[in-house]
């Protein structure tokens, strides 16, 4: 069994002043020898305040939502993966459903955002997800194997098996609708079976997270699913005592 992960992605939430307060907080109580991996996904702008709190807590991760995928130059507004690295991060999230379907992402962008991520020494957590009509359709397995192959396509063989993967159903995001552990867990092993095609027994120990409506009454449940080895939560992670009892799910 993997030590379980929990993933906070703050969106565009908390800034610098929040995030000091949120950590304040959250540390108070949370005590450094766990069975469990905390990681926190602040925006880019609080990420400096969020490193600083974590100074003496190495042991909780640290990552950025996004990066662009050009190393440096004139993308005014962006972040590169080597600048993230620099701040601190550890982890970036890549291909998000909100990257993809609120900004355009394409797969092509993700799996240059994995092959740069990679590169600088970070790990990606590359996200994949069905819509809605796509569930219906019967297509899930389908569209998340495809987003998975096209994350990993520029990957060696040796940096895809370093890649953490999160599966969040994009009708289950901010919806409060969440997967069954079942259908969670179903999904979760199409995508260990695609992972072993590309890596072979490195696909055992990847973990592979679920997200999507996540909060502290069915954390536990489907953390117990087959092949759920963490969550990415969203809303339920912006409050430090609600975040504190789904770290302890
Ligand atoms: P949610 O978001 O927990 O608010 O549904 C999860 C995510 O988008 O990572």
């Amino acid at each position: 069994m993997l030590k379980p992960i929990f993933a906070a992605n703050w969106k565009m939430n908390h800034g610098p002043t929040d995030a000091r307060e949120f950590m304040r907080s959250f540390l108070a109580h949370y005590p450094r020898d766990t069975d469990r991996t905390v990681a926190f996904f602040p925006p880019a702008i609080t990420l400096h305040a969020v490193a600083e709190a974590l100074r003496d807590r190495h042991e909780i991760l640290l990552g950025v939502q996004n990066v662009h995928e050009e190393g440096s130059g004139a993308f005014t507004g962006e972040t590169s993966a080597g600048m993230a690295r620099d701040a601190g991060a550890r982890l970036v999230l890549v291909g998000h459903s909100e990257r993809r379907h609120v900004f355009g992402e394409t797969d092509e962008q993700v799996a240059r955002k994995c092959e740069v991520v990679t590169r600088a020494g970070l790990t990606p957590v590359l996200c994949v997800g069905e819509k809605l009509e796509e569930r219906e359709a019967g297509l899930t397995e389908q569209v998340v194997l495809r987003q998975l192959a096209a994350g990993l396509s520029k990957l060696e063989k040796q940096q895809a098996g370093t890649v953490i993967v999160a599966y969040e159903p994009v009708w289950a995001i901010g919806t409060g609708r969440t997967a069954t552990p079942d259908d969670a867990s179903a999904v979760h092993a199409a995508i260990r079976a695609g992972l072993k095609e590309r890596v072979a027994e490195k696909a055992a120990v990847m973990p592979i997270l679920y997200g999507g409506s996540v909060n502290r009454g069915n954390a536990k449940l489907l953390l117990a699913a087959p092949n759920v080895d963490g969550l990415l939560v969203g809303g339920a992670s912006l409050d430090p005592g609600n975040w504190a009892a789904i770290v302890a799910a």
